[in-house]
């Protein structure tokens, strides 16, 4: 009975000992850096004026809501109304 006792013991630490390796390997193998940058999907906007749907990084915030930067606004906005 007592073989049987060490035996099993031998065969845990068997076990533990592998699963220490293969934490140890899996801490080598992906160290710890930082996720890759990824860009934010770009919020869009609603340009008051003309209609027109834009990144919010490329509109012009005003009183009334958003406004595109660009000179064609004031033709989009002569062309819809
Ligand atoms: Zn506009």
């Amino acid at each position: 009975m007592g073989k049987v006792i060490f035996w099993l013991v031998v065969f845990f630490a068997f076990l533990l000992v592998l699963r220490l390796v293969n934490v140890a390997k899996q801490k080598r193998n992906r160290p710890a850096e930082p996720p890759p940058p990824g860009r934010l999907p770009e919020t869009m906007v609603r340009c008051h004026d003309c209609g027109v749907y834009l990144p919010r990084e490329e509109a012009q915030a005003t009183l009334r809501g958003f406004r595109c930067r660009d000179g064609q606004c004031e033709t989009r906005k002569s062309r819809t109304h």
